[in-house]
């Protein structure tokens, strides 16, 4: 039975929610299923996007290429050693599933990325960060498999040149591999990374500080600080936090005294693009159904039936006059299309 569907609704599978279609569709289950998929698919469909949970997406019209939709689960202990387990996960499954299961296994290295949406293989897309850890720290190798060739390819750590937010699958490699698991290094001795002051503050209270206290301060926090795509859309940060020439983070600081900054390099500076859109006047504003979210302006929301385009318009307004009030240019975080 063919895989492929035609004209199939993604609106209920990427979290901004907008109302937009795939020309070509096809879940895709097994390696299989994806080089048979590759050698048969229509000529016309000449993009093809992998989609994951589309918690990092912006469609800003109608997909005319194939989207393929990776639908391979499980996760086990594939080896270990005195200090590490090394764990495999398919890239269907859900991450915060993966997250959990680790912490009630007792191995450390994934708790501080607990609640962030989406599924494995897009863990190393973006090397996903959160609370001074990124998934980068933890991987030992992604398997993939070219989309072009439909050749297996296994990905070292250093090969997969992750940086802030970023990975080689960002660039060179976008939208040329279907990622088909990771294997992650988690430790079996966990060593608490408490550096960012929210979650050490919450953690003082906490009667026992072991990964399971990490996780659930991180949920609790999260779940006051940012929208729950189920009840309104969106994809988490918009935008990434600019790293910027000390010199300019010194200029702006002479007539902006609060502006927060923390030193990357001897001469570069990383800003919080939150700080740049609130003094902006953007916070909470709303164009339409398109908005910026009142509890953290780094996030643009769907209040309902706004269109990619009209999200998209807007943070093309919000970096115009970022730039044009600090000179500082603001680079997206989540992928258009
Ligand atoms: C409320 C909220 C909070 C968030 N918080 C954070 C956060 O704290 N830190 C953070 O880093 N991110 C955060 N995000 C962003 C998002 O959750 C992550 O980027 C996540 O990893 C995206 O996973 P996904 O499966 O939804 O990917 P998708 O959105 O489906 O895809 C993202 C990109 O990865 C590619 N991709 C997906 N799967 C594969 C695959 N198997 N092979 C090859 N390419 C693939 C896609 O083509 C696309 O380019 C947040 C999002 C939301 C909605």
């Amino acid at each position: 039975m063919s895989l492929l569907q035609k004209n199939v609704s993604l609106k209920s599978l990427h979290t901004f929610g907008t109302d937009v279609s795939a020309r070509y569709y096809a879940q895709v289950a097994h390696v299989e299923d994806l080089l048979d998929l590759l050698s048969n698919y229509p000529a016309e469909a000449e993009d093809i996007l992998v989609l994951g949970g589309g918690s990092n997406l912006l469609f800003t019209r109608d997909y005319e290429g194939l989207v393929i939709h990776p639908s391979m689960l499980g996760k086990e202990v594939v080896r270990e050693t005195d200090q590490h387990v090394f764990v495999r996960a398919s890239a269907a499954e859900d991450w915060d599933g993966l997250v959990a299961w680790s912490v009630s296994k007792g191995y450390g290295g994934l708790e501080n990325l607990s609640l962030i949406p989406g599924r494995v293989g897009a863990s190393v897309v973006q090397n996903i960060g959160a609370y001074g850890v990124e998934v980068a720290d933890v991987v030992d190798r992604v398997e993939a498999v070219s989309l072009q060739t439909g050749e297996q390819v296994i990905f070292r750590n250093e090969e997969c040149t992750f940086a802030y937010r970023d990975s080689y699958f960002k660039h060179q490699g976008r939208d040329s591999y279907m990622i088909t698991s990771v294997l992650y290094k988690l430790t079996k001795e966990p060593v608490l990374c408490l550096e960012y002051s929210d979650l050490s503050a919450a953690m003082e209270s906490c009667p026992q500080a072991d990964i399971a206290a990490v996780r659930r301060a991180v949920i609790d926090i999260r779940k006051k600080k940012l929208p729950d795509p189920a009840e309104v859309g969106n994809a988490g940060s918009f935008f990434k936090n600019p790293v910027v020439p000390k010199v300019l983070y010194d200029r702006i600081k002479d007539e902006f005294p609060d502006l927060p900054g923390h030193r990357v390099s001897a001469d570069m500076v990383k800003i919080p693009a939150a700080w740049l859109i609130q003094q902006c006047g953007w916070k909470g504003k709303r164009v339409g159904d398109a908005g910026v979210y009142p509890h953290q302006p780094l996030v643009l929301v769907n209040y309902g039936h706004a269109s990619g385009k009209e999200i998209f318009d807007l943070s093309q307004r919000i970096m115009w006059s970022v730039e044009s009030e600090f000179g500082v240019t603001l680079d997206t975080e989540v992928n258009v299309f």
